[in-house]
Parts: structure tokens; C-alpha cells; sequence
């Protein structure tokens, strides 16, 4: 008898182009970006050094308020940040497409809680591939807020969740004040970049070997392709020990986030690091 609700609905049975009830917006988006970035990258095939410096620079710091804030910090409370820096990557993170803290950290915490199952929302083993690349993100049900992260869905971060419209607005658009070029590689062209380089996190990466339950694995060679979210490609170690803010556990296992956050506690901008307790540390 089955016991969980999500499973009888098996949302990835759904033909590809059908959204769930509310999430035609979420549908929209991810194809009005991909459309303007085909058109930006027919029309502006090479950037100018300011603008690619400019677009990698924003994909980066969006990458890092993921990787640091939203995942190590609100997600799995491995750290504790300085209030102004905290706001300053939710920003980053929402101007790179993440979504607001509260949505992101529900359904993370839902993948945890149920890996590879048939109740986990994002992944490859239940639906396929594309499933856990892109089409949990516009064809599952949205987590509940109130269970997952009661916490996140109040006060500040309830201002983030009113804000996430205006500030994907913001970030797709921004570029226009330059020029043509800069409106396209400021903004949709980085974005699906950033959007495909976030979401390997949730295909690639849980792809390994385990027959069932956590197929999470490291992905050594998505690190230097993934510039917006430095060390999450050691996935595998993540599950292993999800209470570490430290992802790459060796010293070839480069993870900027961790080298980031080592410098932010040097310095007095974060405290209450943990360490891997799994691993050589
Ligand atoms: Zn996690
Ligand atoms: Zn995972």
C-alpha cells in the first residue's frame, strides 16, 4: 500500500509541456529565456571583454549566494552569516534565477529528506533525466513552505518571496540600459547558463550507481563548467555528511565556496562553521 501521496501522482508520467496548477509562469519563463538567448547568441555570437566579464561576474556571485547562503547556510544550517552579507547573496542568488530562499530551501530539503524516491521531487532515477533537469521545476507541486522551512517563510524573507518577480524582472532586463548586447548576455543568456549549471546539480549528480535509495556521486569534471555554484559538484560527499559546510573534502577536490567561507570567518563574517565529520577531516 502506498504510502505517500506524492507517489500516486507520479507528476513525470505528465507529457513534457503541460505545468502543474500555478506553475504556468515558471513554464513561461524557462522558455521565454531560452528562446531570447538563442536570438542573443545568433545576433551577439561573441560579447565584448566588459559584457562577458560583466555576465561571468554576475553568474558567479549569484553562484556563491546559492552555494553559500542558500544551500550550506539556510538550507543545512552549517554556518552562521553577518546579517548585510546574508541579504547581499539572497540578492545575487535571486538575480541569477534561484528563486527565493523559502521556495529553495523547501524543496531541498524535501530532496533530502526522501533521495531517490519515489517522494523525492527532482530526481533522475524516479523521472528520467530531463525530469530531474528541468521538469520538476514547472511540472511538480510546489513544497510547502510552512513545513519544510517555517522559518524562511516569515519576516525578511517573506519580503524576498513578494520580490522574486521584480527581481528576475530586474536581472533580465537590466542589460537594456547598456545595449542590445548587454540585454542579451547580461540577461537571458546568463541565466540559462546559470539555470543549466544549477540543475546538473540535480540530474548529473544523482546518477550513480546504488541500485535504490541515494544514487548521489562527485562529478570531478562539472567543477570548472560549473562557475555558479562552486563545490557543489561533490555531491556524493554532500550526502554523505549534509551537516558540513565543507563540500570538497581533499585538497584536490576544489571548492571555492568553502575557501570563500573560510575567508568570511577569518574575517569575522561567518561563524559556527561545521566541519565534515565523514571523510579525512
Ligand atoms: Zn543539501
Ligand atoms: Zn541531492
Amino acid at each position: 500500500m502506498n504510502q505517500n501521496p506524492a507517489q500516486d501522482v507520479r507528476p513525470w508520467e505528465q507529457p513534457f509541456w503541460k505545468p502543474a496548477p500555478g506553475k504556468a509562469v515558471v513554464f513561461c519563463y524557462l522558455l521565454l529565456i531560452h528562446v531570447l538567448a538563442i536570438i542573443g547568441l545568433i545576433l551577439f555570437p561573441v560579447p565584448s571583454w566588459p559584457i562577458l566579464a560583466a555576465s561571468l561576474s554576475f553568474a558567479a556571485l549569484g553562484g556563491l549566494g546559492a552555494t553559500i547562503c542558500y544551500h550550506r547556510m539556510l538550507a543545512h544550517r552549517t554556518l552562521k552569516l553577518n546579517k548585510v552579507l546574508e541579504h547581499l547573496l539572497v540578492f545575487w542568488a535571486m538575480l541569477n534565477g534561484t528563486g527565493s530562499p523559502a521556495s529553495w530551501v523547501a524543496y531541498h530539503r524535501l530532496h533530502h529528506s526522501r533521495t531517490d524516491t519515489p517522494g523525492d521531487i527532482s530526481s533522475p532515477k524516479q523521472g528520467g533525466f530531463w525530469w530531474a533537469h528541468l521538469r520538476w521545476l514547472y511540472q511538480s507541486a510546489r513544497a510547502d513552505r510552512p513545513k519544510w522551512c517555517p522559518e524562511l517563510d516569515r519576516g525578511a524573507y517573506k519580503v524576498w518571496t513578494f520580490a522574486e518577480g521584480p527581481v528576475i524582472l530586474l536581472s533580465l532586463f537590466c542589460g537594456f540600459v547598456f545595449s542590445w548586447q548587454a540585454f542579451f548576455w547580461l540577461g537571458a543568456i546568463r541565466l540559462v547558463y546559470s539555470l543549466h549549471m544549477q540543475c546538473l546539480v540535480n540530474s548529473l549528480t544523482h546518477l550513480g550507481d546504488a541500485e535504490e535509495g541515494d544514487s548521489s556521486q562527485n562529478v570531478w569534471w562539472l567543477g570548472p563548467l560549473q562557475l555558479t555554484s562552486w563545490g557543489e559538484n561533490w555531491h556524493g560527499n554532500h550526502h554523505s555528511s549534509p551537516g558540513s559546510a565543507r563540500l570538497g573534502w581533499h585538497w584536490w577536490q576544489v571548492d571555492i565556496g568553502w575557501y570563500c567561507i573560510c575567508l568570511m570567518e577569518r574575517v569575522g563574517l561567518a561563524s559556527n562553521v561545521k566541519r565534515p565529520k565523514l571523510g579525512p577531516y
